[in-house]
């Protein structure tokens, strides 16, 4: 897996040169303009690292330095700040906002680069999104193919949707019109009815070699639990 950098810089020469040599260097490279699009795109990527720079317009990358280190699901990706500003003062500034490393503008790209190198040493590997497990479930996204325990299981194209997403969030409920939504899609009409005759069927396919994982939520919709309560039909 190649670890993704994120990289937040209004400056489009620039962004293109580091995307450029970040491409070289065999990174996954995203990047976002707008202050205000950064985190929410950080949010759905999970970078290893981010490079963000302190001028940026609408929202300051020390402000976005600052989001992420209070959001607990990214606030340990290391953040690299770029900036034109070299005063002591705003080093500091940059370094408490929770920036792990500060680089002046003008920099060298093999600077940088070495950097960023610094940083995904302390990151953790990009996880191998091949297989998602629960319990004696195991879905090889790659392949395509669910098995429990040594058992293949064959299901349906949206049985397999259904069960990635309950598997991807196990205990958490998922209603009718989510699943519908993100299971079916937003321009394809179905009953709400049409969830529960997909989860029927991904039962008796799952539950011919286990117990039955699928939690029945009265007046709600799906989860995935281990010890399914009393609810069940
Ligand atoms: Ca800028």
């Amino acid at each position: 897996m190649k670890h993704k950098v994120m990289l937040v810089e209004d400056e489009e020469a620039l962004a293109l040169l580091l995307k450029y040599n970040l491409e070289k260097e065999g990174y996954d490279v995203l990047w976002v303009a707008k202050g205000s699009k950064a985190l929410p795109e950080i949010e759905k990527n999970l970078p290893s690292v981010i490079i963000l720079d302190w001028m940026l317009p609408e929202i300051s990358g020390v402000e976005i330095c600052k989001m992420i280190r209070n959001n607990p699901d990214i606030k340990t990706t290391p953040v690299i700040m770029l900036t034109a500003k070299g005063e002591e003062e705003d080093k500091i500034k940059g370094l408490s906002a929770g920036a792990d490393d500060y680089v002046t503008k003008p920099f060298s790209i093999p600077e940088l680069m070495a950097r960023v190198k610094t940083q995904l040493r302390r990151a953790p590997e990009p996880k191998d999104e091949k297989d998602i497990v629960f319990e004696d479930i195991r879905m090889d996204l790659v392949e395509k193919k669910v098995y429990r325990g040594e058992n293949y299981i064959h299901l349906g194209p949206t049985e397999f949707r259904l069960l990635k997403m309950l598997m991807e969030t196990p205990g958490k409920v998922f209603s009718r019109e989510y699943l519908l939504k993100n299971v079916w899609g937003d321009n394809i009409y179905v009953e709400s009815r049409t969830v529960d005759v997909h989860i029927r069927r991904l039962r008796k396919s799952l539950n011919e070699f286990g117990p039955d994982y699928i939690r029945t939520v009265r007046a709600t919709g799906y989860a995935l639990d281990k010890n399914p309560v009393a609810e069940n039909e």
